[in-house]
């Protein structure tokens, strides 16, 4: 089965926003022996014995985590997006706080969200969440609206205790710079989730929330920044001390080192080759856009030329749902997701139903696709969606436009192909 998975990538279209491939040299750590070992606790400080090299590998992480995002602090440890955002909860709130966030139609994330929708914040940290004002025709956070909506909410003894940026359908950058004074008025704590565009950060492309006011940043290693899955919390030293306590012993116990080695390759690796690789995941983004556009099709955000990241959200009701389509597609071996955006709840569609799709270009550019490709690539998509055509045998033609995209650009080496099984015995 997983051999057959490899084959079937091979052969795809990925197109999922939050996944990528990453180079032959993260692969290698991650099937390192540092994946069957302990290293609780800080460099130097460990609870355990035979941490010699992960010590030193561990603080070369932490440096060029350091040096990739301007930061003060870094911790590499945590081992997910998630369980970063619940070390910056955990940090600097307590149960019963309230946090501002992006509500899920808006682009959040379920690890923002509250209790009664099981989501991170609210059931594991016992947060109460009140969401951003959202403009859906700019496809972000309505800074006049948040500013009245704070006031208001002090003003009946809920003033929020955290204010929470980024997201998950997340087409422009959010106005940090915008509302951090308003929000330090306050004394709120903001931090920025990089999840989705940490790679677009660290290629200089996107924004810079360190710079624009955030007190702290987490995200993913895996998604934009093309890593092994974990994650990353990064800050000023002032807030150091309570992150690390977060982390450990409160959020990790191992913090799977072979991650760990695998997320300092793959900073150095976003170091020499992150600019260009960010900048062309825009430049695709914008042209597979552009090109669905022309097809007919509803492409979000388009008063902003839909896109200053690495996705792109589609409308896709003049022709079925995103469950519908998702599935099609996916026969087709083009691998999207549904998603909910703006409005379908007050419409009454739900998550496995919802009015659009999200496609992420990372990958593919990963793969040394440019704007040609994004536009054969829509075609594609139009020849599913609105031409109904067979996906059976278009996926045979998917096949074909796949065989010259094997390796994985913008890493120190490729001789391994990107989706090649590695046989051991
Ligand atoms: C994906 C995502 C996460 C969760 O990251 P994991 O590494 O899957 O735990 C957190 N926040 C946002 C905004 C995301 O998109």
């Amino acid at each position: 089965m997983l051999k057959d998975h490899h084959k079937w990538f091979e052969n795809s279209i990925p197109l999922i926003a939050s996944e990528n491939i990453p180079s032959p040299a993260v692969r290698e750590a991650i099937v390192s022996d540092f994946g069957n070992r302990y290293a609780e606790g800080w460099p130097g400080e460990r609870v355990y014995a035979g941490c010699v090299y992960i010590d030193k590998v561990e603080v070369e992480c932490m440096s060029l985590a350091k040096k990739l995002f301007k930061a003060e602090f870094a911790d590499v440890r945590p081992i997910s997006g998630v369980i970063a955002n619940l070390v910056i909860y955990s940090a600097f709130s307590n149960p019963g706080d309230i946090m501002l966030a992006p509500s899920i139609p808006a682009g959040g994330h379920i690890s923002h969200g509250k209790k009664e929708h099981f989501g991170t914040a609210g059931l594991v940290h016992g947060l109460e969440i009140e969401f951003y004002p959202f403009d859906a025709e700019e496809m972000t956070i309505d800074v006049d609206k948040t500013k009245k909506k704070v006031e208001e909410l002090k003003t009946v003894g809920r003033l929020p205790k955290m204010a929470m940026f980024g997201g998950s359908l997340f087409l422009f950058p959010h106005p940090v710079k915008e509302l951090a004074d308003f929000f330090k008025s306050y004394n709120m704590h903001i931090n920025y989730d990089a999840a989705h565009v940490a790679g677009l950060i660290a290629g200089n492309q996107f924004q810079d929330p360190l710079r624009e006011g955030a007190d702290t940043m987490t995200m993913s290693t895996h998604k934009t920044l093309f890593g092994p899955q974990g994650g990353l919390v990064l800050g000023f030293e002032k807030y150091g001390d309570a992150i690390k306590k977060a982390t450990f012993p409160g959020l990790t116990s191992s913090h799977h080192i072979h991650h760990m080695a695998a997320k300092a390759i793959t900073f150095a690796e976003a170091l020499e080759f992150g600019k260009d690789y960010a900048k062309q995941v825009i430049k695709n983004a914008k042209a597979l856009a552009e090109a669905l556009n022309e097809f007919g099709f509803k492409v979000l955000g388009e008063k902003r030329g839909y896109t200053k990241s690495h996705q792109i959200a589609v409308n896709v009701l003049d022709y079925s749902d995103g469950g519908k389509v998702e599935v099609d597609l996916e026969k087709a071996n083009i691998i999207v997701n549904r998603q909910l955006i703006p409005g379908d709840i007050k419409a009454g569609r739900n998550y496995f139903h919802p009015g659009g799709i999200r496609l992420g270009v990372s990958e593919i550019t990963r793969l040394g696709m440019k704007e040609s490709e994004m536009k054969e690539i829509a075609s594609f998509i139009k020849k599913v969606i609105i031409d109904k055509k067979n996906p059976k045998k278009l996926a045979s033609n998917v096949k074909s436009f796949r065989k010259n995209y094997q390796k994985v650009h913008y890493c120190f080496d490729n001789k391994l192909g990107a989706y090649e099984y590695v046989k051991l015995r």
